[in-house]
């Protein structure tokens, strides 16, 4: 994710600010120009950008709550913006606690939103595709009366991406992490995995490109049901990480590619972000790891390109982090096969791209 700058006093802001810390400027996002306005009320509750007068806006009815930051053209239809209007089932707002779970799902969900309108994926909501559409629910964990609390299921079926609202809490969130043995997962990982899954109904599945599919990830047609529970019997085969960027993505095809899926994008935004604040690696005596991000992740020309930036970035990344007592950024290992995995991605990705929404 690359810095905004606020357009009334160019003071540095971030992609969730609400409020210029320098000037007072109220901020919102407008997914149609990809930018941050700073804004002033024009009466009714409507907003106007220094940066575009001549444009109406307001804001998503979740700004209500301060679960959203994303703006709206006045003339629009609808109440919710193009993030929010994919949600389903949200967690109940009559509790802090579920106001404060829903702002850090949100927040995740319109990063993930975000490098979807840059990348140009196809992402229809419901109404413009009833039965593949693409929707949110944030499921609350059920009670037993007993006291037993059975967690929700994150997961994936036919364009309807669950979401474990618990895992909004660190606390819920690092259990799960220890006991599925896993180095790395956030909620922004979450909607990143599940979302490939989508992807690949869309633009694997739906376009009955199967064969250059199986030529990278193996045949899907395997029993998935069986493979997962294989995977959870017996675990990853002992070199998964020859071919697996991860030990889930050896399970089945449909994982693996969910999980490249997903590191496709924790790449191209992280090196954006590199990009944006102008970070170059050059490790002294170590030619070898110097990187820098002379071109735009969003528009890379393939793979290698990114991954060349991005091991020594990550590994200066993790090296960081490290010094702040903290687990590695990046806890993975990118082999060849995987790469390979990553530059199919890639291709698919370029070959979705669909004409962006223009403002009115
Ligand atoms: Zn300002
Ligand atoms: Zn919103
Ligand atoms: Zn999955």
């Amino acid at each position: 994710m690359r810095f905004f700058a606020c357009g009334n006093c160019n003071q540095l802001v971030h992609f969730d600010n609400t409020q210029c810390v320098n000037c007072g400027h109220r901020l919102g996002f407008l997914p149609d120009d990809l930018a941050m306005h700073a804004l002033q009320p024009s009466g009714e509750g409507g907003w106007q950008s220094s940066a575009r007068p001549q444009a109406a806006l307001r804001f998503c009815a979740n700004a209500g709550l301060d679960i959203c930051n994303w703006l709206i053209p006045a003339d629009r239809q609808g109440e919710l913006c193009e993030a929010c209007s994919h949600n389903r089932l949200v967690p109940n707002t009559t509790n802090p606690d579920g106001v404060d779970r829903w702002r850090r799902i949100g927040q995740a969900q319109r990063h993930l939103f975000y490098s979807l309108l840059r990348l140009k994926l196809p992402h229809p909501d419901r109404i413009e595709d009833p039965v593949g559409g693409l929707v949110f629910d944030f499921l609350e964990d059920t009670v037993q009366p007993d006291g037993n609390v059975e967690p929700a299921m994150t997961g994936h079926e036919e364009g309807l991406i669950a979401i474990r609202a618990a895992e909004a809490d660190d606390a819920t969130r690092e259990k799960a992490r220890v006991e599925m043995n896993e180095p790395y997962r956030t909620l922004l990982g979450h909607f990143r995995h599940e979302v490939g899954h989508f992807v690949w109904n869309k633009l694997v599945r739906d376009r009955n490109a199967f064969e250059g599919f199986r030529a990278v990830f193996g045949d899907e047609r395997q029993d998935y049901a069986a493979a997962l529970q294989a995977h959870y019997a017996n675990g990853a085969p002992a070199a998964w990480q020859d071919s697996f960027i991860s030990a889930y993505a050896a399970s089945h095809p449909w994982e693996d590619f969910a999980e490249c899926f997903a590191h496709y994008l924790h790449i191209v935004d992280t090196l954006e972000t590199a990009r944006s604040f102008g970070i170059e690696v050059d490790p002294r005596g170590h030619e070898e790891m110097a990187a820098e991000v002379d071109f735009d992740p969003y528009r890379a020309a393939g793979a290698e390109q990114l991954v060349t930036a991005w091991i020594p970035m990550s590994v200066a990344i993790n090296a960081i982090q490290r010094s702040m007592g903290q687990p590695d950024s990046y806890p993975f290992i990118l082999s060849a096969p995987v790469v390979a995995k990553l530059e199919y991605v890639h291709q698919l990705i370029r070959g979705a791209s669909t004409p962006r929404q223009q403002m009115a």
